[in-house]
């Protein structure tokens, strides 16, 4: 837990002998408390209280990264239970296993359509960032396995598998990237690291308790391993949830450094709509990664655009640049659709737009990316602002015989707007659905003006 700048003075030689460049201890102390300066700017401060400094600067969750160094999966660095207490920082990651069992031709495939797994949603790509090989016969077949899914794929890899001598030979396979194993227990911890710790990959502990996890934690970074996944094995649904918050708890509330990491998850469902389910609860709360076994784009979409909403910061809505945006061949008598500049409204009204097959401008308004009613109700998306966007923009220039169309829920301010715009107004349909329809309808001059 971070220290405030009276816990820190309280530790320091309280000498007031300016060597840091600071006139007071106490002042110093308020700047080491923002980070602003290091605690080696202090000579007379002790090993010990530098030591507990350093560890109290430490993030309660670890972050540990994975996979290829210029596409890493990154995993922890959790800082709060709640999103709006600030915000979740880095998105869960989502892993598909693939059997060693399947012939050589079926992990190609699968591998393939794992990799096309990727989805643009207003403005953003999604994609899935993990492949998980499962041994489930002899080494030989796990090693050729990792063999084929690693040269055929950038995501991170993880490497499920409790043998030696598979591990052994699967890992010098995997040298430009930074595999996961999973996973060490109690029982294996002494035979398997001696035959992984060279190759530094992360390690995920299995144990059925949170106690069996801690107590495997703190033998691993004894040893001076510290990219370390927590797992408790597989449980129902609601018994995973309350391991998953517990160890979020515990290490955030209570400083636990022995459960200061990030947790991996493995679905076990055959039933796609069930195991999609589970994930998109592991995903809220709190796995750092969930490995599932369906490579469905239904499934993969709505985890990822779940965790897209999760993980975007509450404070900033998901925004894009305001300005007049040309879709399709424009001409001076293309209309200009108003909206805001909410990612999700943007894109949303260019979606439809793109369906109507209608050339249109549309005009982002920035409303500091609030949607709509919302805007409209914090008074960002008014009259004037509109039209000294209009201006701004020179809207003018390119849309000159053109109607001006406002969204169907803020048809209230239409007469305002034509009156300080100078615009003729048309109030559009308050759904984007609506759009194709309504676009067609003023082509033909039936528009609400
Ligand atoms: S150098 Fe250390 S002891 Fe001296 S004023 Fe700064 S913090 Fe205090």
């Amino acid at each position: 837990m971070a220290l405030s700048g009276l816990d820190i003075y309280k530790l320091l030689p309280k000498t007031n002998c300016k060597a840091c460049g600071f006139p007071t201890c106490l002042a110093f102390a308020m700047q080491l408390a923002k980070k602003a300066v290091s605690i080696d700017a202090c000579p007379s401060v002790s090993k010990e209280t530098k030591a507990a400094l350093e560890a109290a600067a430490q993030p309660p969750i670890r972050l540990v990264s994975v996979g290829r160094p210029e596409k890493p999966l990154d995993m922890g660095n959790e800082t709060v239970l709640f999103r709006h207490e600030e915000k979740f920082r880095n998105p869960c990651g989502l892993g598909f296993v693939i059997d060693d069992s399947l012939s050589d031709d079926e992990i190609t495939v699968r591998v393939q359509k794992i990799n096309q797994l990727k989805f643009e949603r207003v403005g953003q790509e999604l994609q899935v960032n993990a492949v998980a090989v499962k041994q489930t016969g002899n080494a030989e077949r796990f090693v050729e396995a990792v063999r084929l899914v690693g040269a055929r794929t950038q995501l991170a890899i993880v490497l499920m598998s409790q043998d030696a001598q598979a591990l052994a030979g699967a890992l010098p396979l995997l040298k430009d990237t930074k595999p996961v194993v999973f996973s060490v227990t109690g029982a294996s911890v002494d035979s398997l690291l001696p035959a992984i710790a060279p190759f530094k990959p992360a390690v995920v502990v299995s144990a059925s308790d949170l106690q069996g996890v801690a107590a495997l934690t703190q033998q691993l970074t004894r040893q001076g391993i510290q990219d370390i996944l927590l797992d408790t094995g597989a449980k129902p649904c609601a018994q995973k949830l309350w391991d998953l918050t517990q160890i979020r708890r515990l290490a955030l509330r209570k400083s636990e450094r022995s459960l200061g990491f990030p947790s991996i998850v493995v679905v076990d469902e055959q039933d796609p709509a069930a195991e999609a389910l589970q994930a998109a609860t592991y995903i809220l709360k709190y796995a750092g990664l969930v490995l599932v076994r369906s490579i469905e784009n239904w499934q993969s979409y709505a985890l990822l655009t779940l965790r897209q909403n999760i993980y975007s910061d509450p404070q900033k809505p998901l925004q894009i640049e305001p300005k007049l945006y040309e879709i399709g061949t424009v001409t001076r008598e293309s209309p200009v659709l108003v909206t805001t500049n909410f990612s999700l409204s943007y894109y949303t009204v260019l979606g439809e737009v793109e369906a109507s097959k209608i050339p249109v401008y549309i005009l982002s308004v920035d409303t500091e990316g609030m949607s709509v009613l919302t805007a409209w109700a914090a008074e960002k998306f008014t009259p004037e602002r509109i039209t000294q966007t209009l201006q701004k923009m020179a809207v003018r220039d390119k849309a000159q015989k053109s109607a001006l169309v406002i969204p169907g829920y803020v048809a209230v301010m239409s007469g305002d707007l034509e009156d300080q715009s100078k615009w003729d107004i048309i109030v559009g349909p308050k759904e984007a659905s609506g759009i194709p329809a309504f676009l067609k309808t003023l082509g033909h001059g039936k528009a609400n003006r």
